[in-house]
């Protein structure tokens, strides 16, 4: 018997994919080539969506006290989330190696096996299932299952073997990136110009320890990648700002570029694409990790109702065709911070209009939708609803007929599909004889929403559907039919 899925990479979008599909009671096991977690730091914190994303599956609590971050930026002109009535607001300072782990005790705890040491080399596919060939601590070895889904990052074997193109920029652009231990910077958060071009950033990760981003315009891209010296960082440091960190050490170093690549394909026949491996960019801007949890949350709920059978037409092929638009805005926006941030004193006359521009709600909102992923809107047709493709916001709570009040995250916790009625349903069913029909798909609850201190009930919907993924495929009135949607969405009623 063929597993569910065999999923190449233990990242984070690797580990939060496994923990979906386990939710849906997929067979799963992950395979990575390392024998233990890197520890980098790399992302440190995640865009507001990804928060939410994280909250919908109880995994924020776990993370441990968080640093909210109420000034964004594009390109490096602050944007005030504080003053847009959306919470915009991102997670700052935490290292994507304690993500990682907690995402890991998340997916081991739900019964995902995670094989370490194994990396994976070929794979055959059959018309139901595909057959993965790995070299493993003992050796070389085989396993089989219905899909294998390439979480390995950026230079995805998966995607090689597969034949998917990766067609993007070349690097343009060189960077160095460190973790300075007793430097005892002044923070610089969102990075500051320099005269001449070029930009530094630094900011605190823990104390006596700072993260600081370096582009000087005299880096060559690739220069420096896998080689990068302490001296390399300290002197370009220095020549940036003027401060001496030579006394100081590096914890971990990176040399980065600005090359972007997307696979033309996220789904072709048993393999799918997830996270790095789907898209890659300047990590300028921190959304990368972001968008590729955002990727696994998409597509763990379709490939589980895939494999146990209920998924409707089209439903796993609505990954790519979802999923590949929000890689490009990622790459596309990002190219366009980089433009903005790493220019000289020539895109100046930018900035300051960006700096007028920012102070229209409306076009602030844009921008900051872009980078917190609060923008995305799938096309899920379906009547005309403004809130219609859009995610409903998680921190929205409903009072139920027993007066007690629960959350719209937590509702969605088991990542199931979610109906909410607080009035009567336009075409008569009622959340009794719905529940029988989709019950182990659609969670029901009945209640009024509850005002709660960040966000407005005025508007809300009478009733509303959500998908695993907490956006909204329905909502009352003007929504059609109840019964069209859940079809389109759960499959026929069991
Ligand atoms: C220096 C640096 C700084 C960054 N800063 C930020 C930031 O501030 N914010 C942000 O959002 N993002 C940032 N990123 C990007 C972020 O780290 C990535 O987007 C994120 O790690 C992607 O996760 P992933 O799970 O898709 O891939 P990865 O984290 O790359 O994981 C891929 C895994 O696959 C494994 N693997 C690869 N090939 C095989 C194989 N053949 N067989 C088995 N296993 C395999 C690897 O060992 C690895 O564990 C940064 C990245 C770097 C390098």
């Amino acid at each position: 018997m063929p597993k569910g899925a065999i999923i190449v990479g233990a990242g984070p979008v690797g580990l939060m994919l496994a923990g979906e599909l386990r939710l849906a009671g997929l067979d799963v096991v992950v395979y990575d080539k390392l024998p233990a977690p890197t520890g980098e730091s790399r992302g440190l914190g995640f865009t507001g969506r990804t928060a939410e994303v994280l909250d919908q599956r109880g995994l924020l609590t776990r993370l441990g006290e968080l640093r909210w971050g109420k000034q964004g930026h594009f390109g490096g002109v602050r944007i005030d989330f504080g003053k847009l009535s959306e919470n915009h607001f991102g997670v700052m300072g935490l290292a994507q190696s304690r993500t990682e782990e907690v995402l890991g005790e998340w997916a081991a705890g739900l019964g995902a096996a995670i094989r370490r040491g194994c990396e994976v080399t070929g794979f055959t596919e059959a018309d139901d299932h595909v057959v993965v060939d790995f070299e493993g601590p003992d050796g070389p070895g085989q396993d089989t299952a219905r899909y294998l889904v390439g979480c390995d990052g950026a230079r995805s074997t998966v995607r090689r073997l597969a034949g998917i193109d990766f067609p993007g920029l070349a690097a343009t652009r060189g960077m160095y990136l460190a973790d300075v231990v007793g430097a005892d910077l002044r923070m610089r958060p969102i990075g500051e110009g320099v005269p001449g071009g070029g930009m530094v950033l630094s900011v605190p990760l823990e104390p006596g320890v700072d993260r600081i981003v370096i582009h000087e315009p005299g880096i060559r891209p690739g220069h420096g990648v896998g080689d990068l010296t302490f001296t390399e960082v300290a002197d370009a440091w220095q020549r940036m700002t003027g401060e001496s960190i030579h006394h100081a050490s590096a914890r971990w170093m990176a040399a980065l570029t600005n090359a972007t690549g997307q696979a033309t394909e996220y789904r072709s026949g048993r393999v799918l694409l997830v996270g790095d491996a789907a898209h890659d960019h300047a990590p300028l801007g921190a959304q990368g990790l972001s968008v590729g949890l955002q990727d696994a949350v998409n597509l763990g709920w379709k490939l589980a109702a895939t494999v146990n059978g209920w998924a409707p037409e089209g439903l796993l092929d609505s990954y790519h065709s979802e999923r590949h638009p929000v890689g490009r805005q990622l790459i596309r926006n990002t190219l366009a911070q980089s433009l903005i941030y790493l220019s000289g004193e020539e895109m100046e006359p930018l900035r300051e209009v960006m700096r007028e521009l920012v102070t229209i709600p409306d076009a602030a909102r844009l921008l900051a939708g872009q980078v917190s992923g609060l923008d995305v809107r799938y096309d899920v047709e379906g009547g005309g609803h403004p809130l219609l493709g859009l995610r409903l916001d998680p921190a929205l709570e409903l009072t139920g007929p027993n007066g007690a009040r629960s959350r719209v995250a937590t509702m969605l916790h088991p990542a199931r599909g979610v109906l909410i009625r607080t009035g009567a349903l336009a075409d008569g069913a009622e959340p009794a004889g719905l529940a029988e029909g989709w019950s182990g798909r659609v969670d029901v609850f009945t209640g009024t929403w509850a005002p709660t201190g960040n966000t407005e009930t005025e508007g809300l919907p009478e009733a509303v559907l959500l998908r695993p993924d907490g956006h909204v495929v329905w909502a009352a009135p003007e929504g059609g039919k109840l019964r069209d949607a859940l079809e389109r969405w759960f499959g026929a009623p069991a």
